[in-house]
């Protein structure tokens, strides 16, 4: 995206940002308990939502409890919507949790105990507990391990019905709600906030297939949608290289 375009954004009467965690934000590391926000990044984030017509949000497969630790001081003057907006919390304090989450919850800690058990001795396994979902990265594993895995993730997928298991590049997404995705969380954000078209002009970035939906969603509201990394297929609206192109616009815009 072009620092004019971006300014010239910022003047709009009302404005809403979006913000996908990893990969667009916070560059990723090989294990993600190393991806940290920069603390500049933080900053710049904290001065966009101190702007009076602008709305921020972070829209991510972690946790609320993480994403809240990432902005320590100023969670609450963002929209922080974390397991992919399972759970969202407002800056009036008010909050959603997807029923299915909470009735879902004593089954996934379950799911969670057997794949501890099933999984470490097929390859090197991380296996992430975002509360309310859980994620299986297997990026670590040797190629010829990663079969057994998927075929084991692919078991667990038929002995655990009502959750949904959603395999990405090299991690499994495990949700206890169907056909959730973050087009829904912005759902739930505009139910919300209540986006008038006339008056708000509507922003997102994010870097990977679980950002798609979120980008059909703003562009069908005539928003920009914009893609982190060079994708062959998506259905953003405008294309950046890094994540690094990403913080270097924040920084130029935002004084
Ligand atoms: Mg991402």
């Amino acid at each position: 995206m072009e620092l004019n375009a971006f300014t010239n954004l910022l003047t709009e009467k009302r404005v809403f940002i979006g913000f996908d965690r990893d990969g667009t934000l916070v560059p990723y590391a090989d294990h993600p308990d190393e991806a940290f926000l920069d603390e500049c990044v933080k900053m710049q984030l904290e001065k966009l939502s101190l702007l009076p017509n602008v709305t921020v949000a972070i829209i991510s497969a972690r946790s609320i409890a993480q994403l809240g630790r990432d902005m320590h001081g100023s969670a609450d003057r963002l929209i922080l919507a974390g397991n992919y907006g399972l759970e969202i919390s407002f800056p009036d304090h008010s909050e959603f949790l997807h029923p299915d989450a909470v009735r879902l919850k004593k089954t996934l800690r379950k799911l969670k105990l057997e794949l501890f058990k099933r999984l470490p001795p097929l390859g090197s396994v991380i296996i992430e507990d975002h509360g309310l979902s859980l994620c299986v990265h297997y990026h670590r594993a040797e190629v010829s391990e990663r079969r057994e895995i998927i075929q084991a993730v692919t078991t667990f997928a038929k002995l655990y019905p009502e959750l949904t298991f959603i395999n990405l590049a090299t991690s499994f997404e495990i949700m206890p709600a169907r056909n959730w995705n973050k087009g829904s969380a912005l759902d739930i954000i505009e139910s919300k906030v209540g986006f008038d078209q006339d008056d708000w002009s509507l922003l997102y970035f994010g870097d990977s297939i679980s950002d798609e939906p979120a980008f059909s969603w703003i562009n069908n509201r005539g928003g920009i949608s914009v893609r982190i990394g060079e994708a062959k297929m998506t259905e953003s609206s405008i294309q950046m290289k890094s994540c690094s192109d990403l913080i270097g616009l924040l920084n130029m815009a935002i004084k």
